[in-house]
């Protein structure tokens, strides 16, 4: 280690790691304080963070908003549960010194306010009662506990990669959702660093919605209008599905339900599962002659098939077959699918302007693992339990030390968090913002103009 004395941190180092564990070489897997104070000061991306929340803000542009960034509210959960709100920052030093010195066990990220929210009190004294958010990204976040009742392999908070595929279905679902439906362009994926993903759009027109226009997007995704009770949560009914429904379903649920789930979760292997699937047909004598058969175990003699494989076709040939004219029967095995697959959101944090969200690239306190970017388009790839934990990269960090004390992320296996968060999200983010600059300001120019003409 050199004696740079980086905030206390080098001398730290000797405390964090005793001369045991170095001979190991490996670090305790784990998260404390000390952890964190050096994740913050080697490998946290603060600048790229600045940069992103900036949106072009803090360049040279005339047109540039000199006060954006300021506007936006933070908030820090401490080591100690304090939780501190309506945090901000003027600068991408005054972000990271206080990120630094107060080691937020979370960061969660805000609106931009139309006024400073650290002052929002003081406007208020002052009799204009201004205090509102202006822009927000508008965000998804997607929960595995949502999925309970879908998932035989975990319950709660745990995940694994039999039912992590649920996530991965949902980002392929919304991701291209919002790209073809929408027309948005920069959208960030993120995993939750424990048991779901997050999602921001980051589009200047998604950042200006107002929470009406939220609401109505959250609810285009709404497929679940059914009663809570009811075994069959989900109703297409109707001559057609809507475009986006039946894309979804061709595309991505189907093949993940059938390639991924049906054997993952064994959804038909025993009579409790089978059952929840045969409740949800809605005519009583074709479910009655599926269980029958379920129940004696039938299955073609020769047949060395996966049981769930074998039932689903046996299901699917009694529901679709020629003889089966209602179209309600033939939709209900859309229904199971969608029933079992679907993106399950947390509506509440899209639809509110003023919802905090995890800021990418904290480190979840309890799996010790970094909240990092997911590539959408190689989602199918990303593997929840090999992201790069704590311990891990303060190993990485320890190694590389000898060689270069100042190495920070890029010696590590965040590198590739980092450098896919700069190129594929951050670098054509700002160079759209640059743009969205360059008209407002060519428009206003020219409003000018017209303004003196008419003179
Ligand atoms: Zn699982």
């Amino acid at each position: 280690m050199t004696d740079k004395g980086n905030n206390g941190v080098d001398e730290m180092q000797v405390d964090v790691y005793t001369h045991e564990q170095r001979k190991k070489g490996s670090i305790p897997e784990g998260f404390n304080a000390d952890y964190l104070k050096l994740y913050y000061a080697k490998l946290f991306p603060h600048v790229e963070i600045f940069k992103w929340m900036s949106y072009g803000n803090d360049g040279k542009h005339p047109a540039r908003d000199t006060s954006y960034f300021g506007r936006r509210e933070f908030s820090f959960t401490l080591d100690n549960d304090v939780y501190l709100r309506f945090q901000s920052f003027n600068s991408a030093a005054e972000l990271e010194n206080s990120i630094k010195e107060k080691c937020p066990f979370k960061i969660d990220i805000g609106p931009v306010y139309s006024v400073d929210p650290a002052k929002r009190h003081a406007y208020a004294q002052a009799g204009d009662n201004v205090f509102k958010p202006v822009e927000r990204e508008l965000v998804f976040d997607i929960d595995m506990s949502d999925y309970d009742d879908v998932r035989y392999c975990c319950s709660g908070a745990d995940v694994c990669l039999s039912c992590w595929p649920l996530m991965t279905i949902a980002i392929k679902v919304i991701d291209f959702t919002l790209r073809e439906d929408f027309g948005f362009n920069h959208i960030l994926w993120v995993y939750s660093g424990r048991r779901g993903v997050h999602c921001w759009v980051c589009d200047g027109r998604a950042r200006r919605l107002n929470n009406e226009q939220r609401a109505a997007i959250a609810d285009y995704f709404r497929v679940y209008k059914g009663n809570e009770n009811s075994h069959r949560k989900v109703s297409l009914a109707g001559p057609a599905m809507h475009p986006f429904i039946s894309r979804s379903y061709a595309d991505v649920l189907k093949l993940f339900f059938e390639e991924k789930l049906l054997c993952g979760q064994e959804l038909l292997s025993t009579e409790e599962r089978f059952q929840m699937i045969l409740d949800m047909i809605p005519d009583e004598s074709i479910s009655g002659q599926l269980q029958e058969r379920w129940k004696a175990s039938w299955r073609p003699s020769m047949s060395k098939e996966d049981i769930n494989i074998v039932r689903w076709g046996q299901l699917k040939h009694i529901l679709q077959s020629g003889k089966q004219k209602a179209p309600v029967l033939r939709r209900c095995v859309e229904e199971i699918v969608f029933t079992y697959t679907y993106p399950r959101l947390d509506m509440e944090v899209t639809k509110h302007m003023n919802h905090l969200l995890k800021a990418p690239f904290c480190v979840h306190p309890k799996t010790g693992r970094v909240c990092v970017p997911i590539d959408p388009e190689h989602c199918e790839d990303f593997d929840p339990t090999s992201v790069p934990s704590l311990a891990e990269l303060l190993e990485e960090l320890n190694m590389a030390g000898s060689s270069n004390a100042d190495s920070g992320w890029e010696g590590t296996s965040l590198a590739k968090s980092v450098s896919f968060f700069k190129s594929s999200f951050l670098q054509p983010l700002l160079k759209s913002c640059k743009v969205e600059m360059e008209s407002k300001y060519n428009d206003a120019k020219i409003q000018e103009m017209k303004n003196s003409m008419s003179w």
